[in-house]
């Protein structure tokens, strides 16, 4: 099919007004009320709506523990302290991911280990997870990257062999699937955040969920002093009582229980039309050229929940070797958002390598290291993590199954990937993709 490209002149593919299909976090009369009602009462320091929010929360996950927190990046923390990771312990954690996945572990007196992703998942690779395992590994952190459920079959075989614990970030992927089973639910403990951006939304917070009573219970001795009193069991936790043993402060604020309380109840309902939404979008655009879904296949059980920061696979070679910078140009010219790259490697990153965050005199990632040990990853090592920039892209996060709005996006994307020949001459232009942050960029796709 011949169409002129926006980019050169032509019609856009996208002439409809979107309306509020993109708007998100969705802020309804109900979550005003019963955020007022919070304020009102002037409530927002006590614990008794998180508590509620806590118990709705693990009920809807199906786990026996769920503590609330002021971010995700404080339930991380709060589960690698749960887990019992200290000085001179190894996490393993996928390099592509957002840093709140591992950096709270340099404040345990811990480390990180990259593993590489898998090109189709994006998710940690369990076969590289192996070959990261030393005698100081003591955790995998899962993060179920962009929606998409890592291999958990695999991880957990891993762990369940060489005796490792499994902390699951869901901070993507709240509700999805894996095999039928909800994320989360996997490992020995997971962390959720709750941030504006993510696909449930509160305002800021984050969750920490688990089964174990002991990760639990820890978690609270290190940074919930206000509930020692009531909710230690443990008697060794209980000689410490009253003062928080990382000397964190992590309630969560109960503006956002409030919040929280009332998008969990409409959050399966939301859910499924986002998925219905991505589904459609995607749908539209098998065996387009050049370019491919980010999701499970169909009939596998396996689902991308909320579907946060959706994101396409390119394929360069597919057009010609047209660059990722020049498609996205052409895709956002025909009225669509579009952005190449995702979460650049952590293990490239300045913080990971040189900086001496504690004054130890060496950098911060290798100070808890046995002599001689130096974890340190230098360019090269994670093969797939460093070229994958070039191979993702932005895709529009429908919030709402319009399928006449949601054709037109998709057009804009199979119109530029079928006539990719006009854009080849032109292409010279490189731009920048991926960045430290996810939201920033979503924001700059203009979703
Ligand atoms: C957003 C995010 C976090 C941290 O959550 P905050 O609520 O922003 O602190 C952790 N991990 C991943 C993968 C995230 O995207």
């Amino acid at each position: 099919m011949k169409s002129k490209l926006a980019l050169l002149g032509g019609e856009k593919a996208v002439q409809s007004d979107p309306g509020d299909i993109f708007s998100w976090p969705i802020i309804t009369k109900e979550i005003e009320e019963a955020v007022l009602e919070v304020l009102r009462a002037g409530k927002m320091s006590d614990i008794d709506v998180t508590m509620k929010f806590e118990k709705a929360f693990a009920e809807w996950l199906g786990v026996k523990y769920a503590l609330g927190h002021n971010t995700g990046t404080a339930a991380l923390h709060s589960a690698m302290f749960g887990v019992g990771i200290g000085k001179g312990d190894e996490i393993i954690c996928p390099s592509i991911t957002y840093w709140a996945s591992c950096l709270q572990v340099y404040s345990l007196r811990g480390t990180v280990v990259f593993a590489d992703i898998d090109p189709e998942t994006l998710c940690i690779d369990p076969n590289d997870i192996v070959k990261r395992i030393t005698p100081r590994t003591k955790a995998i952190m899962v993060v179920h990257y962009l929606g998409m459920p890592a291999d958990m079959d695999a991880i957990m075989k891993i762990a369940e062999e060489y005796d490792l614990k499994v902390i699951e970030d869901c901070s993507h992927a709240h509700g999805a699937l894996y095999k039928g089973k909800m994320v989360g639910t996997f490992g020995d403990v997971a962390g959720f955040s709750l941030m504006s951006g993510k696909s449930l939304p509160c305002g800021e917070g984050g969750m920490m969920t688990t089964d174990d009573r002991r990760i639990y219970e820890r978690a609270i001795a290190f940074g919930h002093y206000a509930r020692h009193n009531f909710a230690l069991t443990l008697e060794d936790l209980k000689a410490g009582a009253g003062l928080p043993w990382g000397g964190y402060k992590y309630r969560m604020n109960q503006l956002t229980s409030a919040m929280g309380l009332v998008q969990l109840k409409y959050y399966p309902k939301l859910m499924a039309e986002i998925d219905r939404a991505m589904n459609y979008f995607w749908d539209l655009l098998e065996g387009v050229p050049g370019i491919r879904a980010h999701r499970p296949p169909k009939g596998s059980g396996t689902t991308k929940g909320g579907w946060y920061a959706p994101h396409g696979i390119y394929h360069s070679e597919e057009l010609g070797g047209l660059s990722i910078y020049r498609f996205c140009e052409a895709v956002r010219a025909e009225g669509a958002p579009c952005v190449p790259g995702c979460n650049l490697p952590l293990h490239l990153h300045p913080l990971f390598n040189t900086i001496d965050v504690y004054n130890e005199g060496k950098p911060t990632r290798i100070a808890n290291c046995p002599p001689g040990v130096d974890v340190r990853q230098p360019p090269g090592s994670l093969p797939v993590s460093e070229s994958i920039q070039e191979r993702v892209f932005t895709v529009p996060w429908f919030k709402h199954y319009r399928p006449e709005i949601i054709e037109e996006y998709a057009y804009a994307f199979r119109k530029v990937a079928e006539n990719y020949q006009d854009l080849l001459p032109g292409d010279t232009k490189r731009g920048t993709a991926g960045g430290w942050g996810m939201t920033r960029m979503i924001r700059e796709a203009g979703t």
